[in-house]
């Protein structure tokens, strides 16, 4: 499992510098992780989600552009629901790469590969989940961090 988990990491660290998506995309804040406003803080304090300690940590605001994550209470509730999308489509992924590979197979195997599955991926499920919700909703400002610059500033002056 620890052999298991530590190939994952580095599988995830890789895809995550490696995927050059283009930072005008929501895709690029949702796959790296970023403020949905400024796309350049961090959603996460730790970056990586099988550091399962941290999983659930965010900070309050975006350390570079101070967009507030959290908009209401029970804000994050919603990405239950993407992260549930994640899930079936995992489930169907699984079922379909074991229909290819090999054609005996019983239910029970069809279940017990995709309860595996679904449960290695789930840290990446759940930061998905909130990374896609959140982008529902917070715009991208190609301006934000100037916005932000002027803003310390005025606040400097008074
Ligand atoms: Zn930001």
């Amino acid at each position: 499992m620890i052999l298991v988990t530590h190939a994952l990491k580095h599988l995830t660290n890789f895809a995550f510098s490696k995927i050059r998506v283009l930072k005008g995309t929501k895709l690029y804040a949702i796959i790296n992780q970023k403020c949905p406003k400024c796309r350049e803080g961090e959603l996460f304090v730790d970056r990586n989600p099988y550091h399962l300690k941290k999983l659930f940590d965010m900070p309050e605001r975006c350390e570079k552009c101070n967009q507030l994550y959290q908009l209401e209470p029970s804000f994050f509730y919603g990405a239950m629901y993407v992260n549930y999308g994640f899930t079936v489509g995992i489930a169907l992924a699984v079922f379909l790469a074991m229909n290819v590979l090999g054609n005996n197979f019983e239910l029970h195997h069809y279940l017990i590969g995709i309860i595996i599955a679904i449960f290695i991926l789930a840290p990446l499920t759940f930061r998905l989940g909130k990374s896609v919700w959140i982008n529902m909703f917070i715009k991208y400002n190609p301006n934000a961090l100037d916005e932000e610059e002027k803003a310390q500033a005025l606040n400097r002056g008074q």
